[in-house]
């Protein structure tokens, strides 16, 4: 039993508690006790892996053994050499903090031992301290240490016994005995907490990373730009679970950011008549708004309120809650931003979702320069429409897929009628302005998925995918009509003649189907321009179309 006694710490035991002689047995028997009080407290901390359940089962035994009013346990971060109360019990859930000093009381913490925080007369031994953190709040007359091999990691404060006795030497022995154990328990249990937040913290990092490398792999082989943007907006919205977001890109010759591409619109066909550029987005200059800030500075901006915030501008009423906005560069240069807007779930953006967008900018911002470069070199400078070579390898990939999959397509040839005469009437840089005009506006009246080039001069192309020839006819005849009625600045706008031809009826390869809608095309000039003729084997007089009911 002495030796049990021995091992348990609880050597230098007073026989005498109350001064007065006492029965050996008695004690021993209170001893006992005590023990096997200790030994349940020891089992019960054993098997505690979460730290929160540890501080209350720790100040349940305190509060039952001593019945004391308050309690509290702090925690000490070493990093920030700092105490703070991650627990209490009857201090109506207020949160202490200090830092440590190396003063007396950091020593009297090294010391292991319980100890008094306040004088015989009530008055608290750290002044200066208990003054400025407002411990005196914390009702406490006694602090017991929690430290580990030499390593402090917290500390127990408590009130007054709830008799109002004052802790004797068997409370010392029996809280530090318990102070030692729940330390080594809570030593345990962050190790184990943080060992399960790092093995979290792993499994995010390579669950990003994989997911990064799909989107890089992804990235690198989509081709043209404009799926491209709206792939990498797609992610961007996914990774930050934002509701929407837009890719705004700079263009040098306005010195302005414009939205290249707009998702997670509820109006989808509004969104896509801004991603067809057939609906202008607000634009902003460098250093105006938020899009402005981060294109001008290259430093990324969250704003998790943006009403009253003078940074943000409202962009055509679109109802923005929050906003994260990071700029996109590449070799030093920024290259437009990227913003995702309301997180869903009224939730806030974090530093994580920027983090996490950056990796993602980074990538896609070389692959929007390449792509950029790409779609340089197969754009016409002048009308902005894709080059002629272009537009026929686009078409070989076509005539390919529609002979995969039994499909039919239409090609249309459009030429500008006395298009000599703008030139000559009116100059070379008047002609320039028409065929710009022409261009813009078949982009914006063809439908998203049909494709139109300039073929040289005063020519276009528009392949028309599963098209067949009378509804090819529609588009283009609804195409002449539109552009006859549109005004051009400073003259009149010239009318323009097209031809029709349909694969396979009319051609099963690309040579001959060009051929035939431009030798319907040529018809139609014959007839006496500002027409749509159909291209036809058998009906060699090509009749004139333009009278049919549509
Ligand atoms: P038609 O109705 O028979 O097509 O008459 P047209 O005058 O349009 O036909 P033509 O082919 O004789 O003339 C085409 C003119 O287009 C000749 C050329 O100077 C002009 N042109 C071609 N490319 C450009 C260009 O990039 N800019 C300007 N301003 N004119 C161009
Ligand atoms: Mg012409
Ligand atoms: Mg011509």
């Amino acid at each position: 039993m002495k030796d049990i006694i021995v091992n348990n710490g609880l050597k230098n035991m007073p026989m005498n508690r109350s001064g007065k002689a006492f029965d050996e047995t008695e004690s021993l028997r209170q001893r006992i006790d005590e023990l096997e009080s200790l030994l349940k407290v020891n089992q019960v901390l054993s098997n505690i892996h979460d730290p929160m359940e540890l501080y209350s089962a720790l100040a349940g035994f305190i509060r039952e053994k001593f019945k004391v009013r308050t309690l509290s346990i702090f925690v000490y971060y070493h990093n920030a050499k700092k105490f703070e109360s991650v627990f209490s019990h009857g201090l109506d859930d207020l949160v202490f903090s200090f830092n440590r000093n190396n003063g007396l009381l950091w020593q009297e913490i090294l010391r292991k031992d319980p100890f008094p925080v306040n004088d015989i007369s009530g008055n608290p031994i750290f002044p200066e301290l208990f003054e400025n953190h407002h411990l005196k709040k914390l009702r406490s007359e006694l602090w017991v240490p929690f430290v580990v091999r030499n390593e402090v990691i917290g500390l127990l404060t408590m009130g007054k016994k709830g008799n109002d006795q004052a802790f004797d030497e068997f409370d010392l022995n029996y809280i530090k005995h318990i102070a030692n154990h729940a330390s080594i328990c809570l030593n345990a249990c962050t190790y184990n907490l943080n060992r399960e937040n790092e093995k979290k913290e792993l499994n995010k990092i390579l669950q990003n990373f994989s997911y990064l490398l799909k989107i890089s792999r992804a990235m690198t082989n989509i081709g043209d730009l404009k799926n491209l943007l709206k792939y990498i907006m797609a992610q961007a919205i996914e990774i930050t679970k934002a509701e929407k977001g837009s890719i705004m890109l700079y263009d040098p010759d306005t010195d302005q950011l414009s939205v290249s591409v707009i998702e997670g619109l509820e109006d989808k066909s509004y969104q896509e008549k801004i991603n067809n550029k057939q609906v202008k987005c607000k634009s902003f200059k460098p250093g105006e708004g938020v899009a402005g800030q981060v294109f001008q500075t290259a430093k990324p901006i969250i704003l998790n309120k943006t009403r009253g915030d003078e940074k943000f501008i409202e962009a055509d009423s679109s109802f923005t809650r929050s906003i994260a906005c990071i700029p996109m560069v590449v070799y030093n240069n920024v290259i437009g931003v990227i913003n995702v807007t309301n997180k869903r779930d009224e939730a806030h953006f974090s530093e994580v979702d920027v983090v996490m967008l950056k990796a993602v900018t980074d990538q896609a911002a070389v692959a929007i320069n390449k792509a950029q470069f790409l779609e340089m070199a197969v754009t016409d400078f002048l009308t902005g429409l894709y080059i002629r070579r272009f537009f026929l390898v686009r078409l070989r990939d076509e005539l390919h897929r529609a002979e995969r999959h039994n499909k039919v397509f239409s090609v249309v040839m459009a030429d500008i009628d006395r298009f000599k005469n703008v030139n000559d009437m009116y100059g070379h840089s008047a002609g320039d302005q028409v065929l710009k005009a022409v261009g813009k506006f078949l982009q914006k009246n063809i439908r998203h998925e049909d494709i139109v080039a300039r073929h040289g001069g005063e020519e276009f192309v528009i392949f028309l995918p599963e098209t067949n020839k009378k509804a090819a006819y529609i588009l283009a005849e609804r195409l002449r009509k539109r552009f006859s009625q549109i005004k051009l600045d400073n003259f009149p706008n010239p009318s323009i003649s097209m031809g029709i031809a349909s694969f396979p009826e009319d051609g099963k390869d690309i040579e001959s189907l060009i051929n035939n809608a431009d030798t319907a095309m040529y018809f139609a000039k014959q007839r006496g321009r500002n027409k749509v003729v159909k291209f036809s084997r058998t009906d060699t007089s090509y009749v004139d179309h333009s009278q049919e009911s549509l």
